[in-house]
């Protein structure tokens, strides 16, 4: 049996170890993993990378390295297409930044595949957002935004010699976890930059401005975790703009619907995810609005049992309203099951079912707080508000489960280690 994995993210490399694991060493078992990129950042990471609290170089897991420990092949490449009834993926040819071709075009056979590419931001077709705006949607492009934002920091600090109002200003558009944590880390980052040689910078020269299209931020947690995260980041001294939609932008600008112009040095866009359009173009491949995969209860394709979709790029329905939401525990969640149903198959066992289990959801406001939810089987009774130390823990051991379930627990807690020795030894920003 051949299994294809397509994106080794928070669900494709967990999903590609486990079965590296239980079938790789197996006769007439392959598993293979195909990435475009030749490294893996766990995602939920990508704000903290941006604003420099955390170097992906440090915590990247290299796709070959670990193929090789866990018994897959990984196979650099970027999915095209596919064709269902030869059962083969197409893959586009692989370039170097100079253009120059590394690997050709291919095509790669299957028994079952599966997709685990992600997301990425929706523009909702807003006019100059692709061309005027940042993204964090993968490691690439966090690390061009820190490194753009060292070099306004240094930029600022010598303006600030003749114009000591001068001042940075950030505006971010989406009021989800990814604009609010990186909101917060960018306050981290100028108290850290201040302290580390660009003394100049005080509290008012880093101005950044959150816009949000609905009433309240984090719409996805209770109206109490919004309000906290609201008066915490106010506290910092974000500028907060509710129920503010945003209807052009354009070089250092965003323009309103009321037509009120927000002028930033700097412009993010982290306003809801969407799957790349070539997904819902699939012949015969179901798709729902934001263009991921319907699946069925095993999580496998409705219209073809070969075609399994795990992760944000997966669109598992939770009742006629709901899907399960675009989250890191989803797709850990997903993989498992889809681990366990190929191993299933292998055996000549029926498949099992897709539960999906919310275990809380929790927003880290860097250094300064950290407030969520937390329900179902981590804490007794339904649903916990936390906040503070308890909230922390929960949040870091989210990234510490990933690492356990790539590495298992003896490497995992090692890495645990190094990280603390690195926090002892290393600035505690990225500052080049
Ligand atoms: C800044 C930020 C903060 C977040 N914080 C949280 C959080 O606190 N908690 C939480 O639960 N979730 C959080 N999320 C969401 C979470 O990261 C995603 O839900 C999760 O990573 C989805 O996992 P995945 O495996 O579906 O996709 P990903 O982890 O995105 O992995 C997709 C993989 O597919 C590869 N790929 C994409 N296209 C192709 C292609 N055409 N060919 C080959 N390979 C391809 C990519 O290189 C990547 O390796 C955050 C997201 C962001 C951006």
């Amino acid at each position: 049996m051949k299994v294809v994995i397509v994106g080794g993210g928070a669900g494709g490399l967990e999903l590609a170890t486990y079965l590296g694991d239980k079938l790789g060493k197996k006769p007439d078992h392959e598993i293979v993993l195909i990435d475009r990129n030749s490294t893996h950042l766990w995602k939920p990471l990508l704000h903290e990378v941006a604003a420099g609290s955390l170097d992906a170089e440090i915590d990247s897991v290299s796709f070959r390295a670990h193929a090789h420990a866990h018994h897959f092949q990984f196979k650099m490449g970027c999915f095209s297409g596919v064709d269902r009834n030869k059962k083969v993926i197409h893959l586009a040819p692989v370039l170097d930044p100079e253009g120059e071709e590394i690997l050709p075009q291919r095509d790669e056979p299957y028994d079952h595949l599966v997709m685990a590419i992600g997301s990425s931001s929706n523009d909702f077709g807003v006019p100059g957002v692709r061309e005027h705006c940042k993204f964090l949607d993968s490691t690439q492009q966090a690390v061009k935004f820190h490194d753009r934002l060292v070099n306004q920091f240094i930029r600022l600090n010598r303006k600030l010699i003749d114009d000591p109002s001068a001042c940075l200003h950030v505006a971010i558009v989406g009021g989800g976890a990814t604009g609010v944590e990186l909101t917060a880390e960018l306050f981290n980052s100028r108290n850290l930059f201040s302290m580390y040689g660009l003394h100049r910078i005080k509290d008012k020269n880093l101005k950044v401005t959150l816009l949000e299209a609905g009433p309240r931020l984090v719409p996805a947690l209770s109206e109490k975790v919004s309000a906290a995260v609201l008066k915490d980041l106010s506290a910092l001294g974000a500028d907060i703009c509710l129920n503010t939609q945003v209807a052009k932008a354009e070089p250092h600008v965003f323009i309103t619907a009321d037509e009120s112009r927000i002028e930033a040095d700097m412009l993010l866009w982290a306003a809801g995810i969407k799957v790349p359009d070539f997904m819902a173009e699939i012949e015969g491949i179901e798709t729902n609005r934001i263009n991921q995969v319907i699946v069925n209860k095993h999580l496998q394709s409705t219209n073809d049992e070969y075609i399994y979709a795990i992760g944000d790029c997966a669109g598992f329905p939770l009742d006629e309203k709901r899907w399960v939401p675009p989250r890191a525990q989803s797709a850990h969640q997903m993989a498992l099951l889809v681990g366990k149903n190929l191993v299933r198959i292998t055996k000549e066992k029926p498949l099992v079912e897709f539960h999906y289990s919310d275990k809380g959801s929790l927003i880290s406001l860097s250094e300064f707080s950290t407030v969520g939810v937390l329900m179902g089987n981590l804490v007794r009774g339904d649903t916990f508000n936390v906040r503070g130390k308890i909230a922390r823990i929960a949040y870091i051991s989210l990234y510490r489960m990933h690492q356990i379930a790539l590495h298992g627990w003896i490497r995992a807690t090692l890495m645990m280690v190094s990280d603390k020795i690195n926090h002892i030894l290393k600035p505690r920003l990225k500052l080049h």
